[in-house]
């Protein structure tokens, strides 16, 4: 598969009003938006860098994945996101390369993107997720 670049890195927050402003006061990052994801349960903040982002990703319900991730392991980096050409192909060449994933096929992200996620056990604990905008 042809990896474009590194799309995003996941981090999960508290709160993105509380933790975004390391990232807008200090960095001088910007937040250029905030959207709601329902099936995940989340609010992500955008902050772009280049060809980039950082997404602050906070749970909306004490039953989401952030929530538990939080509840787990703490705040901080919860996954890494590679673009890629096309997502299918991609799917396809790891399914034939027998790597574990968590979504079968493609499924909506934030921003408008096609997102799966890579299963952390095929990765030495990073949840890596591939996506196609
Ligand atoms: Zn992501």
């Amino acid at each position: 598969m042809k990896i474009k670049h590194i799309d995003h890195i996941g981090i999960a927050v508290k709160s993105i009003e509380q933790a975004g402003k390391f990232y807008t006061e200090i960095l001088g990052l910007k937040i250029q938006d905030i959207e709601n994801v329902a099936d995940q349960k989340v609010n992500v903040a955008f902050l772009p860098i280049t060809d980039s982002e950082l997404e602050l990703l906070e749970s909306t319900e004490a039953d989401g994945p952030v929530s538990k991730y939080i509840a787990a392991r703490g705040q901080g980096v919860q996954h890494i996101a590679f673009r890629v050409e096309n997502i299918g192909e991609a799917l396809e060449e790891l399914k034939s390369k027998g790597v574990r994933l968590i979504d079968q096929t493609p499924r909506n992200g934030a921003g408008g993107a096609r997102i799966a996620f890579i299963h952390p056990k095929e990765t030495n604990g990073v949840l890596v997720e591939i996506c196609e905008r």
